[in-house]
């Protein structure tokens, strides 16, 4: 199966309502050239309206985060049978912002993972090691056990269903991207590790996008790589132009 190719906006905790409406309305209006799949993760409160506005668009609507429980008394949770009862078709998991200012931890992103794929929203698992981590030369152990606890629970027809974002958290929100090597290197090490559990098949199957201060500028260059399949963009997804130009680098 040949995997797809994905730009994902996260807006994290950003934009007034009137500015997501105007967000989405401009990159409607953008000149996009289609070569691939665009997702937008605004808050989650304008989920329901985004996802109107881009009905019949190429566009799909993700959320940045949901519940690991499936209902019930968890006041300020957001469930993934709520979610999926809006529309919602995609869903971060294990951002590094959620592990370290929530303290999210491998098993509870396990629970996650289940609760959206048994609704069948598409998790998009984020893993990344920090600078020390990777100063030590411990980043492929780190990036290894994240997956391990958080994500090879799943059985093959599971994990096809899902995506993967590696996003050094040392380039997140920074303006210091990982180099082409580094990306292409950590890709590759990851899409080894779905081959040992899971068989080729699979792991040629799970898109592995890159997120960290990837700009329009730089975009083309990381996606060249044979096991980058795009891009998981933060502040850059806050501007249309420079969202679409993202997305325009694959064409
Ligand atoms: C992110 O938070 O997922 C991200 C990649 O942010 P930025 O593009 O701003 O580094």
């Amino acid at each position: 199966m040949m995997r797809k190719n994905i730009v994902a906006g996260n807006w994290k905790m950003n934009k007034s309502h009137p500015e997501a409406l105007e967000l989405v309305q401009n990159i409607l209006n953008s000149s996009y050239n289609g070569a691939v799949k665009l997702i937008v993760i605004p808050p989650a409160i304008y989920a329901s309206e985004v996802i109107s506005m881009t009905k019949g668009s190429d566009i799909k609507v993700g959320v940045q985060n949901s519940s690991n429980y499936e209902y019930g008394a968890y006041t300020g949770e957001l469930s993934s049978t709520m979610l999926n009862s809006v529309g919602v078709e995609y869903g971060l998991v294990g951002h590094s912002e959620r592990r370290e200012y929530f303290n999210e931890q491998n098993s509870e992103l396990a629970q996650k993972v289940i609760q959206l794929l048994a609704v069948d929203i598409t998790p998009i698992y984020c893993c990344g090691e920090v600078l020390e981590e990777r100063e030590k030369e411990n980043h492929f152990n780190v990036i290894k056990s994240q997956l391990e606890e958080g994500l090879f629970h799943l059985d093959s027809h599971q994990i096809k269903k899902c995506v993967i974002a590696y996003e050094p958290v040392w380039a997140i929100g920074t303006g210091v991207t990982a180099s082409s090597d580094q990306a292409q290197e950590m890709h590759q090490f990851i899409r080894n590790l779905l081959s040992e559990k899971y068989g080729d098949d699979v792991a040629n199957s799970i898109s592995i996008l890159y997120g960290g201060s990837c700009k329009p500028n730089n975009a083309a260059e990381l996606f060249s790589n044979p096991d980058v399949d795009g891009g998981l963009i933060g502040g850059a997804s806050l501007v249309a132009e420079d969202f679409i130009a993202i997305a325009n680098s694959f064409g």
